[in-house]
């Protein structure tokens, strides 16, 4: 089978011919449909620091996935030759301390599909079965594909009230956009987008956005406020990982607010914690993976509802691997939303 691999400590991945795996016990087989590209590939592709401390080459890269199961491990109940799934990314241990009290998101011995293992950026893949999510037909693999940061979208946006709500999100990348889709199924209004990518902008007006402002070149809080009669928006959601983005967000979001931070800083953040925090009484959530399994649960009927405008995020689909390179290429200059190889 083909499969893009990372080959070396190095720039870039090989698209490679490999045998197809085998499944283990408590193991499934994987014929790939659709698969994406994460902001975590790129930086696995880019060689960046974090993937150096991490990553073992050689291996298959890739997470976000929709697939057939075509062969059953020992040991596997309740998941059949046939089934449709996709991945939750997560591995998790069940027995730590935050496993044990239903917090499967933070466990604390958690392994990343993908990351620690072999990936899904092949024709067939070899998936831990207790990692499984089954998809109904109605959702099409290209869809099925980004229920993995959809689910990062939707802990975001659905971690407190949001209908009816004033929300900024700042960062229009692939997973704010999917913030904005989740935001406008739920209700929210007005919803204002602060991205200075124009090609972002664009994507994201497409995709609902209410207003879309540049940060580089306009006041974010005054428009904010323009906007909400001077309240404030009730919702504050971070999907840039920008610092500045940060503080813009919290003076713009209304006392007693809440916020969702997504967005991964490249360092220390320094902000006015009394004056923008603690004296505006706002609810703080850090958002990391996606709680197993109630966040599938939410992402599958939200993509069922036909509610979800994720056509526009959906800015380039190959056939097959080919152009692989093309792709993280178009990524890194941030010409994209996401990325989907069908395989079907
Ligand atoms: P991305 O880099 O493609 O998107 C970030 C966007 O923010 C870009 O479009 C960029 O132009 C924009 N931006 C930059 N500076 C800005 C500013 N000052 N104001 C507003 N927008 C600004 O990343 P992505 O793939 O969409 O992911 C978004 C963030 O979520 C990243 O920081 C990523 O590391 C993080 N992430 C977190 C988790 C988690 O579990 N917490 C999971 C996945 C990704
Ligand atoms: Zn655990």
């Amino acid at each position: 089978m083909v499969a893009i691999m990372k080959t070396k400590p190095a720039y870039g991945a090989e698209l490679v011919e490999v045998d197809i795996p085998k499944p283990g016990a408590g193991e499934v087989l994987i014929k790939v449909l659709a698969t994406s590209i994460c902001g975590t590939d790129l930086h696995i592709y880019e060689w960046n620091e974090w993937a150096q401390t991490r990553i073992k080459p050689p291996q298959i890269m890739g997470h976000e996935v929709a697939g057939e199961v075509v062969e059953v491990g020992p040991g596997v109940e309740g998941i059949e030759v046939g089934d449709y799934v996709s991945v939750e990314t997560h591995i998790v241990c069940g027995k730590c301390y935050a496993c044990r009290h239903n917090r499967y998101h933070v466990c604390q011995n958690t392994k990343i599909f993908g990351v620690d293992t072999n990936g899904v950026f092949a024709e067939y893949a070899v998936v831990p079965a207790q990692n499984v999510w089954k998809n109904p037909k109605s959702i099409p693999p290209e869809y099925a594909t980004l229920q993995e940061p959809l689910g990062n979208a939707v802990d975001t946006v659905l971690a407190g009230p949001i209908a009816g709500k004033s929300v900024l999100i700042t960062g229009a990348g692939p997973l704010g956009l999917l913030g904005i889709a989740v935001a406008k199924a739920s209700g929210a209004y007005p919803v204002i987008v602060s991205e200075p990518s124009e090609f972002r902008r664009e994507l994201a007006k497409k995709v609902g956005a209410d207003y879309v402002l540049n940060p580089f070149e306009e006041d974010v809080v005054r428009e904010v406020m323009n906007i909400t009669d001077g309240n404030g928006v009730d919702v504050f959601l971070e999907f840039s990982g920008a610092p500045k983005a940060l503080e813009q967000g919290l003076q713009a979001v209304t006392p007693g607010g809440r916020v969702s931070l997504l967005g991964l800083f490249p360092g220390n953040v320094s902000i006015d914690f009394n004056n923008l925090i603690i004296f505006k009484a706002l609810t703080v959530y850090g958002i990391t993976g996606r709680h197993l399994w109630e966040t599938w649960y939410t992402v599958s009927k939200l993509l069922q509802s036909g509610r979800l405008n994720i056509d526009p995020i959906i800015t380039h689909k190959y056939k097959g691997f080919d152009k692989y390179e093309e792709a993280f290429e178009l990524m890194r200059a941030g010409k994209t939303g996401k990325i989907v190889f069908m395989l079907k």
